[in-house]
């Protein structure tokens, strides 16, 4: 048995690779940001080659830094960005046009002639996804329709598709392996989340050949070994997920009802359901977080569009703090937020709302209004929203949570935890290896080739870094949540 796994994490601006031992220790990172390509208003494309190449360079670069030759890795992890899609030429193995990125929106109007045409029902029965462009099924169709001769060669079977994971197995075998795993195939809107197999119905409904499609295999287990010439000898790339079920596994939400939430630029709360899929009516999506043997786990997940992008935009819109950091400081200089509300509806309102034409806005200034104040409302706002989609989770599955394991960027700050937990009236939990989406990767790779004997073994050696406990009363939390959603409201049918 050897000593390390190697977690390739493969995000939208920046490719990184970290380094477990056993004990879940991390013992290296490296990290390179690739560059984004804004063809047109709303469009984002990657170069298949940046993504492939810079997750090489991290992975090298994170060996070296530690001095730890490719022999003494056992396995390779990988998680990545979700729904990015990328053709390439089944001979020639090159991509046939760059990478287009799930943020991208050029598929917008297909997706409303989708729903026009009453196709709402029958996807979410078999995807459990909303009609979107961010899922992979119209960024195909759109690349078959417009870039030159790409029709007929899928036809003839001469074009292989992929999500990222599936582009960097292919690449890293050498062209041997073409396969994806359920968490990934779950986000292409090609994927039937019932009987775990492409559909049918939606591969022609949106003109994709069967035969572009990759096999879809369990997130633990051997998916390929990579080329000798890669790293000089054969490793086996044994666990894939994507991103946001990979960090719900690196959390140890093995458990039906277990829950996490990740404070990025968004937030992404995911929940496990355990082994049926719960569908929603109220716009959380179903999706498959990942299979073992032959045990599949359902996932329902809620976003959140604006959370710690709001706090950037205090920093870069209105230059009103000079880091993210400030904000614990600032927001614990006052004892509140003085009647403020922030609603950064900036781009609209999700779930529970669901109003596109909401935005942002601040309530309650009054001549005693500070800078302190306002951000207290920034960062109160990512708890605020974060509690609306956990109560729309809670009446879905008909029970509460139990308590919110969290992890992102935002996570540094105290106060908003805590703030959360008040909110919430649960406990917040706060792993001590906040690299929780690399931790997961880890995880299904170490649990195929035995290096991680057992779930029970990652969970205790999976630390607590610190638990947030509610310290406010019923009617102090009931007082804060009804001028929440009295400010929710006002945003709302703005434009
Ligand atoms: P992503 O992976 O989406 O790029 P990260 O998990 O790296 O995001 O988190 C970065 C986000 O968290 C940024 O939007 C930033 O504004 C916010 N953030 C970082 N540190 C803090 C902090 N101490 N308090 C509040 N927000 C923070």
């Amino acid at each position: 048995m050897k000593d390390y796994i190697l977690s390739l994490d493969q995000g939208t601006t920046s490719s990184r690779c970290i380094i477990f031992d056993k004990k879940n220790n991390i013992v290296s990172v490296a990290q390179k940001e690739f560059t984004q390509i804004f063809p047109n208003d709303g469009w984002v494309e990657h170069n298949p080659y940046d993504i492939y190449f810079s997750q090489v360079d991290v992975a090298r670069e994170a060996m070296q830094k530690a001095n730890i030759s490719p022999s003494e890795i056992d396995a390779i992890g990988i998680t990545n960005q979700r729904e990015t899609v990328i053709v390439w030429d089944r001979a020639t193995g090159e991509p046939i046009c760059n990478a287009i990125v799930w943020q991208c929106r050029r598929t917008a109007h297909m997706c409303d002639s989708l729903k026009a045409a009453g196709y709402t029902d029958m996807i979410r029965r078999k995807t459990g996804l909303v009609i979107d462009s961010y899922f992979s099924a119209t960024k195909i169709k759109w690349i078959l329709e417009n870039v030159e001769g790409a029709r007929e060669k899928a036809e003839c079977g001469e074009l292989m598709f992929g999500t990222v994971d599936s582009w960097l197995i292919y690449k890293l075998s050498g062209g041997q392996a073409h396969v994806t795993d359920v968490s990934n195939a779950s986000r292409t809107m090609l994927f039937n989340i019932n009987t775990l197999k492409w559909d049918e119905e939606l591969l022609s409904l949106f003109g994709v050949p069967r035969s572009m499609m990759p096999e879809v295999l369990p997130s633990s287990g051997i998916f390929a070994h990579t080329d000798s010439s890669v790293f000089g000898l054969p490793i086996p790339i044994a666990g894939v997920a994507g991103d946001q079920q990979a960090a719900l596994f690196g959390q140890c939400c093995y458990a039906k009802g277990d829950v996490k939430n990740t404070y990025g630029t968004g937030g992404f709360m995911l929940m496990n359901t355990g082994d049926k899929p719960i569908f929603s009516d109220n716009g959380l999506v179903t999706t498959v977080g990942w299979k073992i043997g032959d045990k599949v786990t359902y996932v329902l997940e809620g976003s959140v569009f604006i959370c710690g992008a709001a706090i950037q935009w205090l920093r870069d819109g209105i230059g009103l703090i000079e880091s993210a950091y400030e904000t614990e400081a600032l927001s614990l200089s006052v004892p509140n937020t003085g009647g403020v509300y922030f609603v950064p509806a900036f781009v609209g309102l999700g779930a529970p709302y669901w109003d596109a034409y909401a935005r942002g806005a601040i309530f309650g200034i009054t001549r005693g209004t500070s800078r302190a104040h306002i951000v207290r409302a920034a960062v109160e706002a990512m708890a605020l929203q974060t509690y609306d989609v956990i109560k729309l989770m809670e009446k879905e599955i008909g029970t509460e949570i139990d308590s919110l394991r969290v992890d992102g960027g935002a996570t540094a700050n105290n106060f908003l935890l805590s703030f959360q937990s008040d909110i919430l009236g649960k406990p917040i939990v706060r792993p001590e290896c906040i690299e929780t989406t690399a931790l997961g990767a880890a995880a299904f790779a170490g649990l195929a080739t035995g290096f991680y004997p057992s779930l029970e073994h990652i969970k205790q050696n999976t630390g607590i870094n610190r638990v947030f406990e509610p310290s406010i009363t019923a009617v102090q939390r009931d007082a804060k949540l009804g001028m929440w959603h009295k400010a929710v409201e006002r945003s709302q049918n703005w434009i």
